[in-house]
């Protein structure tokens, strides 16, 4: 099985990582993704793949970093990016959740992350929140040159069918364990099983039964057992599809 979306950098693990990566082989988690956002955290990805090799790291800058300085932001990125191995760009997108006072930057910074990914054919990682039209519209600017996954997926069924149609992946995490959540059930229903992946977004979102609790890579398990009784298949055969489908995106 493997975590598509962690961040197992965050200070919420310095404490007990050791017993959190013990979990993730007790439960069969053989790989993670280990997902950079920033100037500080593309580092630490780089730092902690080099210690565990089932972390996979990437680099990106997170709209919520994104600022008026944004062509330096990205121009450092590309820079690191040259000189380290990452397996994706990103997280990289659109957040207008918080603040929309940089929602031009955050769309330039965004495309400039997209155009990387394409010219060093490397799969992109999308956020996006509360920005679903300018974040299809960028996506389906590239025509279908990119290549990459919707992250934390948390938008309708239809607009989902129409990222799957870029050659988008859709990745499902805790939210679609909660009780509340029709969406990304009906989004698992009705996406094909060879388009999507599963991600725990640790420290965030945790699935039931820990929800309100930190995260951690290892409850990746409980968000492909939910998938498999949604789409009426075994756990092995969900782990075993959606294994692949990141095997074959990020070329791990
Ligand atoms: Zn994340």
């Amino acid at each position: 099985m493997i975590d598509t979306h962690c961040h197992f950098f965050d200070e919420e693990f310095k404490d007990d990582l050791e017993d959190c990566i013990n979990r993730c082989k007790e439960n069969g988690i053989e790989k993670i993704i280990l997902v950079g956002f920033s100037y500080d955290t593309n580092r630490k990805a780089q730092e902690y793949s080099k210690k565990y090799s089932f972390f996979y790291p990437t680099a990106g800058v997170h709209p919520e970093e994104c600022n008026k300085e944004y062509l330096e932001q990205f121009n450092e990125l590309k820079e690191f990016i040259e000189n380290n191995k990452v397996y994706a760009i990103g997280e990289c997108g659109l957040d207008y959740h918080w603040s929309v006072e940089f929602k031009e930057e955050q769309k330039e910074l965004f495309k400039l992350q997209c155009e990387l990914a394409i010219e060093k054919n490397l799969p992109i990682i999308i956020h996006s929140r509360d920005a679903n039209q300018d974040t299809f519209d960028i996506v389906k600017s590239f025509n279908g040159k990119l290549k990459g996954v919707m992250h934390c997926y948390g938008g309708s069924l239809e607009l989902a069918k129409e990222y799957v149609k870029l050659g988008m992946y859709i990745s499902l995490g805790g939210p679609l364990t909660f009780k509340n959540a029709k969406e990304p059930k009906r989004v698992a229903e009705g996406i094909d099983i060879n388009n999507l992946l599963i991600e725990t977004d640790s420290p965030f979102l945790a699935p039931d039964p820990y929800r309100g609790k930190r995260n951690e890579s290892s409850y990746v398990r409980f968000v492909c057992q939910k998938m498999a009784e949604i789409k009426g298949l075994s756990v092995e055969e969900v782990d075993k599809i959606t294994t692949n489908n990141a095997v074959k995106l990020f070329n791990i």
